[in-house]
């Protein structure tokens, strides 16, 4: 139940030394040289809502490279295509929050000599809630709804995850320029997406052709657990990538 989600009570109290210990101090304390104090100005850009066991985030390799080859591309997630950002995921079933940030440390604690994967957490959130106690007016550069669940029934509509009243809090977080994406397979689930997205007077889709060497677009449609699963059940149905860039936002 919600109440027993742990949150910041403003952005600004949010301890992020938990997180990403790497990069921040305890609140309040500073680093004391600057290369160290540049790291404490860094903020969350990345937020994957809904991430479920992480695996846009980072993931255990898969492919055991025998021989490194340049042309193949073994990036498994955020944490190593986007090493200098900050990227959080938000899950809202304790369970599954719990094994994504235990795998997290765990890949922490394997590449302990590169210092790899410090640079991607989790937080046990309600996304529909909480976000703005989490993050600041265009803090976010990316946000990723990846497979989000379809709640097929009318009644359960308002449980969608984009919807227009929460699409004008993701605008809010975004910085201008900002993208949106997601993916899914559930053709009625895209034509909501769309439509509500198409409307909101402050996204404006974007071609899949303008996104060309955008190294997100392999990564959200091969790197998470539900894209894994609709790859090996042969679906060639992720029909629903879309990309959405957000406008200028009056203050
Ligand atoms: N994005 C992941 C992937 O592609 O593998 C997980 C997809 S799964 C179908 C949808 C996830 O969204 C579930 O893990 C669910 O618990 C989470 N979720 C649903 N509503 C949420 C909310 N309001 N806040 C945070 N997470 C939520």
């Amino acid at each position: 139940a919600d109440h027993s989600l742990e949150f910041p009570s403003c952005p600004s109290k949010m301890d992020w030394s938990e997180h990403f210990p790497l990069f921040f101090t305890k609140l309040g304390e500073r680093f004391n040289d600057e290369e160290n104090s540049m790291k404490t100005k860094k903020k969350v850009e990345f937020a994957d809502v809904g991430c479920g066991y992480g695996g846009l985030l980072g993931s255990f390799c898969e492919v055991q490279v025998t021989v490194p080859r340049a042309d193949i591309n073994f990036k498994v997630g955020l944490a190593d295509t986007f090493p200098e950002v900050l990227s959080l995921g938000l899950e809202l079933r304790a369970k599954v929050a719990d094994y994504a940030h235990k795998k997290i440390l765990a890949l922490r604690e394997q590449n302990k000599s590169t210092g790899k994967y410090q640079n991607i957490s989790i937080v046990r959130a309600n996304a529909m809630k909480y976000l703005p106690y989490f993050f600041e007016k265009g803090q976010l550069k990316k946000i990723f709804f990846l497979f989000p669940d379809p709640h097929f029934k009318k009644s359960k509509h308002k449980w969608r995850i984009i919807s227009p009243h929460l699409l004008s809090d993701y605008a809010y977080f975004l910085a201008v320029g900002g993208l949106l994406y997601t993916v899914t397979d559930v053709a009625e689930l895209y034509e909501w997406e769309i439509k509500h997205l198409s409307e909101h007077p402050l996204f404006m889709r974007i071609s899949n052709e303008s996104l060309k060497g955008d190294a997100t677009v392999d990564l959200i449609l091969n790197s998470s657990e539900e894209s894994k699963k609709v790859t090996r059940q042969g679906g060639d149905n992720k029909m629903g990538e879309i990309y959405y860039v957000s406008l200028f936002l009056f203050a």
